[in-house]
């Protein structure tokens, strides 16, 4: 007898033949948490539907960029009309200019930006400008932060502060990650450690300040005020990575949060990505403008790319950013959020399940774990298998989210109460599932 095959692993069957993974980036592919991935149709507002003809409450939003939800009318106005006047034109818009205002608007510490089309390039060129302007080689990175795949960033500690990293990807010499140094995330006695041995080649310490990408930790405010510290003392500096959280945990980014804290506080650079381009291939880096006046064509940096600034790509995040500029749009996100973390906590305790979880406006995390983890090592002392069991469980029940234990979590302004309500009850059912197993 022959089966019907479910349309899910017959598009997965195919795009394997043809595509490595059949994916095109790696985490889409379910290899953590096993299965075949849902092949998305259509997205609306929260929802997306898979081939199956499933709908998903979505809480990936493409990785972060959707904080409106799926076809926001405003969004889709702005990127027709952009569409209709021509798909890229490789020589300046206007509309450039407008999207840096309305960004520079937001981030004070941004006085110049450029543009680039992904979060990687962000990163990559950030890391080459503040090479170039301090004229040394040597970057810290901190263990269980993401900043794109450029070869010096795929980078996994050596052993002790005296020896720079390993390459954690085939493919990259270890010449290029011998100037990166991997420390620990929220270890401040490990950074003045790392400057008081080699301060004067350190060009730049980059950092997610809510990390993402070990799902949802915090950078405390003593290490965040010790990373600026440290850079201004030895000249080296600052980059905050808010591809993820700039726009999505509030207006000004994470920054804004840190510089209520910590007086003055700003970085030297800025990477923003997701949000900023509102799901079209949009990033940026920039900040102090005699820095970001390093970049060719004015300086000696080099840095381009074919479609930056792309007019239908700023069309898109413009109508985006111009969204969340509304009034209290993050307070609303960030209380719906709130309720979710909430509701997921209180499902768990009452089923008898360990679980923690943190949220800042549109972000948001959670641990089968009894108390938040602080860093990447204390991140993977979950349970693997069980919350490879709490994902499909919720899959099974119409929530998607990320598929890795890794991966922060996104709710949008589309969500709404009795979907945070749908998601929390099919949370509570997985629950008691995991409570007896
Ligand atoms: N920085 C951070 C904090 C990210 O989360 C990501 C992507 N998840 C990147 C950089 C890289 O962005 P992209 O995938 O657009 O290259």
């Amino acid at each position: 007898m022959t089966h019907a095959q479910d349309p899910n692993d017959a598009l997965f069957d195919h795009a394997r033949a043809l595509i490595p993974g059949g994916v095109n980036s790696p985490v889409r592919a379910f290899r953590a948490v096993g299965g075949t991935p849902a092949f998305i149709t259509r997205g609306q507002g929260a929802y997306l539907w898979d081939a199956d003809g499933r709908r998903l409450i979505d809480y990936v939003g493409s990785w972060g960029p959707m904080i409106l939800g799926h076809g926001h009318p405003a969004v889709l106005e702005a990127v027709h009309r952009a569409v209709d006047q021509g798909m890229s034109f490789g020589a300046p818009t206007e509309r450039e200019s407008e999207l840096a205002e309305e960004i520079v608007r937001h981030m004070p510490a941004i006085e110049m930006l450029r543009l680039v089309s992904s979060g990687t390039e962000a990163g990559m060129s950030a890391i080459r400008l503040a090479r170039g302007a301090t004229g040394r080689s040597k970057i810290v990175k901190f263990n269980g932060c993401y900043h794109g795949h450029a070869d010096a960033l795929l980078v996994k500690a050596g052993s002790g502060l005296a020896t720079f990293g390993h390459a954690t990807s085939a493919g990259v010499p270890e010449v290029v990650v011998q100037d990166t140094l991997v420390l620990e995330y929220n270890d401040v006695a490990q950074l003045e450690e790392a400057f008081a041995l080699h301060g004067a080649q350190i060009a730049c310490v980059i950092m997610e300040p809510i990390a993402g990408n070990m799902n949802f930790v915090r950078a405390s405010i003593p290490f965040m005020r010790a990373a600026r510290e440290l850079c201004t003392k030895h000249g080296a500096l600052l980059i905050i990575d808010e591809v993820m959280t700039g726009f999505r945990v509030a207006l000004g980014g994470a920054q804004s949060l840190y510089a209520k804290e910590i007086a003055g506080f700003a970085p030297d650079l800025t990477m923003l990505g997701k949000v900023v381009g509102g799901g079209m291939p949009l990033a940026a880096f920039g900040g102090r403008r005699e820095v970001m006046e390093q970049l060719a064509p004015l300086g000696p940096v080099y840095q381009a790319g074919t479609l930056s600034g792309n007019p239908v790509a700023t069309a898109c995040g413009l109508a985006t950013l111009r969204e969340v500029a509304q009034p209290d749009f993050h307070a609303r996100l960030a209380e719906r959020t709130r309720a979710l973390i909430a509701g997921l906590a209180r499902a768990a305790a009452d089923e008898g399940v360990a679980l923690c979880g943190d949220s800042e406006g549109g972000m948001m995390g959670y641990f089968l774990l009894p108390e938040l983890p602080g860093n990447y090592t204390e991140v993977l002392q979950s349970d693997g298998a069980r919350f490879n069991r709490l994902f499909h469980g919720l899959l099974e029940r119409g929530v998607y989210t990320a598929p890795a234990l890794y991966e922060a979590g996104f709710v949008s302004s589309a969500h709404s109460a009795g979907d945070i309500e749908e998601t929390v009850a099919a949370a509570r059912a997985v629950f008691r599932q995991l409570a007896s197993a």
